[in-house]
């Protein structure tokens, strides 16, 4: 069994076709899949869609995009121990498109560690064009994962010192990612969990298509390549890294 650690199922690519989504990843042997938010308006969604299936997991949170949002009125004691909630992300920053909002980011971003910590919930950490801002404010005493990992070796040490964990998505199968390979294959493999962040990112050979949770397996294959070992040894692997990351998690 592969669980996908971050698909957005309450997009509208998916969510539209959300039985068929389900059945297709059930089909390619991928048990679970985890539903993060990045817009607050996604969060009753997100939560429903948790509800509705039993092997939907979700993480709370804002993403860098929405930094106006005030975290408080969203991340609230109400959601966060809902019993389907597991984390809280997709979080971080992002000055991909210019970082004139920075302030506003990196306060959401600290505000919704400061809840993470309060609850013990583990983070799910987007960052991009970001790297030194993010490894100043991560500083200790939280933990969890850096999704869709595609920085350097320099943060991935960082964080690995910090006990955080890496999240492969579909970009480690592009023909141009070999500097994501090489990181990865640095990475010890007790720190790694696999992802699709579908609706994007689509891995080889469905670029181009609408990213959905069975395509993980193609990331997977690729990072049993850089790794050395079976796809069932790694499959393995990756589910009980994922329970370790996310301990609210249920065992299927
Ligand atoms: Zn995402």
């Amino acid at each position: 069994m592969l669980i996908d650690t971050h698909c957005h199922l309450t997009d509208a690519a998916m969510c539209d076709n959300l039985d068929g989504v389900l059945r297709r990843a059930a089909d390619a042997d991928v048990g679970q899949i985890i539903c993060p938010t990045d817009d607050p308006a996604d969060i009753p969604a997100a939560l429903r869609t948790a509800e509705k299936y039993d092997n939907v997991f979700a993480t709370i949170g804002i993403h860098p995009e929405h930094a106006d949002a005030d975290a408080t009125e969203y991340l609230t004691d109400a959601v966060l121990n809902h019993p389907k909630v597991v984390g809280i992300g997709e979080i971080g920053l992002d000055y991909h498109y210019g970082a004139d909002n920075r302030h506003a980011q990196i306060e959401l971003f600290r505000a919704q560690l400061e809840t993470a910590r309060k609850h013990g919930l583990p983070v799910a950490i987007h960052t991009r064009d970001a790297e030194q801002d993010t490894a100043e404010i991560l500083h200790g005493d939280v933990r969890g994962v850096m999704h869709c990992y595609t920085s350097g070796w320099d943060l991935a040490k960082k964080m690995l010192d910090r006990g955080f964990f890496f999240s492969a998505s579909g970009i480690l199968t592009f023909k141009n990612s070999d500097a994501v390979r090489e990181t990865f294959s640095k990475i010890p493999i007790d720190r790694i969990v696999i992802e699709t962040d579908g609706p994007y990112c689509a891995p080889v050979p469905h670029r181009g298509t609408s990213c959905e949770p069975f395509m993980v397996a193609d990331t997977a294959r690729v990072l049993a390549g850089i790794k050395g070992v079976g796809m069932p040894e790694l499959a393995h692997i990756l589910t009980e890294n994922t329970y370790r990351l996310y301990p609210r998690m249920r065992r299927l």
